[in-house]
């Protein structure tokens, strides 16, 4: 033989591969058909990988990755019940939250957003950046040298939430005492956030504490 069978197996896998040159592939092709070990060397390297002949790997590597697949949706199931949990805990205090600002009452305090007119007859409150849930109203009549005044106080109530959420470009009215109420017999009318008891029958004196106490917020 021209070649030694060592240097013909190292050129067998370029060879397989079909990338060795077409004189190493006739050096090669003549050297197989006259040695048959170099041939029998050859038809090694052409059987199939190890792996594909052994099943029970197949069925171990399948159970393995079934069992990834199982543990990563277990996984995932819990990443979803988290951000549930999360999100309705995140829904409930803030659904408390809103519901507890919508049902505080609060006095609303005066602070240049509160005004009286005479409306057609009617004397109108108008309020600034917020609403009112309630206004409380008292007529009160006082003989005062001779001369009978008639006063109206009134305190307005409103929520947090109306606080928080209305915008102070937001004005609302409200009628405090209709024209075919007396409106034109009210000398003026105050804000008062104070206690209210006994206002009605309250002597000069202490009527006049609760005016110092108040806003004019209107007078004839
Ligand atoms: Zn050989």
């Amino acid at each position: 033989m021209k070649y030694p069978c060592s240097l013909i197996q190292d050129l067998l896998p370029l060879y397989h591969d079909g990338v060795c040159s077409e004189e190493s592939r006739n050096i090669i092709e003549n050297h197989l058909a006259e040695c048959s070990s170099c041939k029998n060397y050859y038809h090694s390297l052409c059987e199939p990988d190890e792996i594909f002949a052994v099943p029970q790997n197949v069925e171990l590597e399948m159970k393995k990755a079934a069992s990834f697949r199982s543990i990563k949706r277990r996984i995932r199931t819990k990443q979803i019940l988290a951000i549930l949990f999360a999100f309705i805990i995140f829904a409930a205090t803030g659904f408390s939250i809103v519901g507890f600002l919508k049902k505080s009452d609060q006095v609303i305090s005066y602070d240049d957003n509160i005004s009286v007119s005479m409306t057609d007859g009617s004397l109108t409150v108008r309020l600034q950046g917020s609403q009112a849930n309630y206004l409380k109203i008292k007529k009160v009549e006082s003989e005062h040298n001779g001369k009978m005044n008639t006063y109206l106080f009134f305190y307005m109530s409103g929520t947090k939430w109306d606080d928080i959420v209305t915008n102070d470009d937001v004005f609302s009215e409200y009628v405090l005492c209709a024209d075919d109420k007396g409106a034109e017999y009210i000398d003026c009318v105050f804000y008062y956030t104070g206690d209210y008891t006994g206002i009605e029958s309250m002597d000069i004196d202490n009527l006049q504490k609760v005016i110092d106490n108040s806003v004019l917020l209107w007078s004839k």
